[in-house]
């Protein structure tokens, strides 16, 4: 048993999906997005525990996570958002992927060499993001191969850039772009699809915006960890927990430096507790010297001193007269690093300058994922 494991809720993930799908007007689909190992969460039975509550199609970011599902029979449509290479399009051929078809020049390929995957190919237009997508200027260019080719694709999408941003000047424009390319076509593809965790968040009107709109691409609201604040529901669970153990607790004179370069001195006389992950576990090292950590039996927090190492790091139990009275924390005793009980994941994000995504999807493959569910089981 690892000393740092991420305690995964599925339960929590099937209830996070539900509440989109109930708040999805008719015929909007999950299309539920597991890519980087479903946001660290573990995509083999995330995937299957969607699947449970209804999502029609999966997307990931690449060819090799996609592969990974079809080895676990997750055989309902997957698209890779990242565009093909060259060589890799007999694979999709193969594992019967869903495309991103995301230039005129892969549109040419596509239609000339691999007919049946044309049929799966999801036509994206670049409307702001400026990552992938054909520009709105190559949208002729796009229905005349189309027409040549006799073949339908099955989808045109597009990608917000501010989704979670309100006011929303830039998510209007976006969709106003997306629009005219829609009605630029004058080719028939079943299924539309733009709006990512923000956006349907952020913008519930956009739900119904589209003729034929068939598919939100729900990603980190699904594992609960979303930007909520001022949106309107659904309401959501974090399904990820990340614990460490207590390896050592001591105490340290007033003054002594505590962790590599000695960044943080003991104020007083302190109880200090050395926790087992570090760095390499996914706990950010701009958490020295700035986070806290929970412990659920006491209900107390403890914040992080000195630098945090690789693989451990130290937090403070306060002045030893005052912890010696009342300890409360042991060795092999569990704390929350991230979760119910501690910091949640936009917590630790402010703490590392960065955002919850990179907080869940650097939670490394060290730590060992544990279902916590007895009564669902992949
Ligand atoms: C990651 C991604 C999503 C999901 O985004 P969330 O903000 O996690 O919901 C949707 N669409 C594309 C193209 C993406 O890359």
């Amino acid at each position: 048993m690892s000393n740092t494991r991420a305690l995964i809720d599925l339960g929590r993930l099937q209830a996070n999906a539900a509440a989109f799908m109930a708040a999805s007007p008719e015929g909007l689909d999950l299309m539920a997005v597991v890519k980087a190992n479903a946001y660290g969460h573990g995509a083999t039975a995330c995937a299957r525990a969607l699947r449970d509550v209804g999502a029609t199609a999966f997307a990931v970011a690449t060819l090799a996570e996609a592969e990974h599902l079809r080895r676990a029979q997750i055989d309902e449509p997957i698209l890779v958002f990242a565009p093909p290479l060259p060589d890799q399009l007999p694979a999709f051929q193969e594992l019967s992927l869903d495309v991103s078809i995301t230039n005129l020049d892969l549109l040419a390929s596509i239609s000339s060499g691999f007919p049946d995957l044309l049929r799966r190919g999801h036509i994206k237009f670049d409307t702001g993001m400026a990552r992938v997508g054909l520009q709105p200027g190559e949208v002729g260019a796009m229905a005349d191969i189309l027409r040549k080719s006799g073949v339908d694709p099955k989808a045109f999408w597009t990608h917000l850039a501010f989704s979670a941003n309100r006011p929303d000047h830039q998510t209007r424009e976006q969709v106003a772009v997306f629009r005219s390319c829609l009605a630029e076509c004058g080719v028939a593809a079943p299924a539309v699809h733009l709006l990512n965790t923000g956006g349907f968040l952020h913008h519930p009107e956009l739900r119904c915006e589209y003729e034929g709109q068939s598919f939100s691409r729900i990603g980190i609201g699904l594992y609960g960890v979303a930007h909520t604040e001022n949106a309107p529901d659904p309401p959501l669970q974090p399904v990820m927990k990340v614990v460490s153990r207590i390896l050592q607790v001591k105490t340290v004179p007033k003054g002594a430096g505590v962790s590599y370069g000695h960044t943080w001195h003991a104020p007083t006389d302190r109880w200090i507790a050395t926790v087992g992950a570090g760095y390499a576990d996914g706990v950010p090292r701009l958490l020295s010297n700035r986070g806290w950590v929970g412990h659920e039996e006491s209900g107390d927090h403890y914040p992080i001193v000195g630098n945090v190492c690789m693989d451990m790091f130290m937090i403070d139990l306060g002045p030893t007269d005052r912890v010696r009275e009342a300890p409360t924390i042991r060795v092999g005793d569990e704390v929350v690093l991230v979760g119910d009980g501690g910091p949640d994941a936009r917590a630790v994000a402010a703490w590392a300058e960065t955002i919850a995504y990179e907080v869940c999807t650097g939670i490394s493959p060290r730590v060992e994922r544990h279902y916590v569910n007895p009564d669902v089981v992949y």
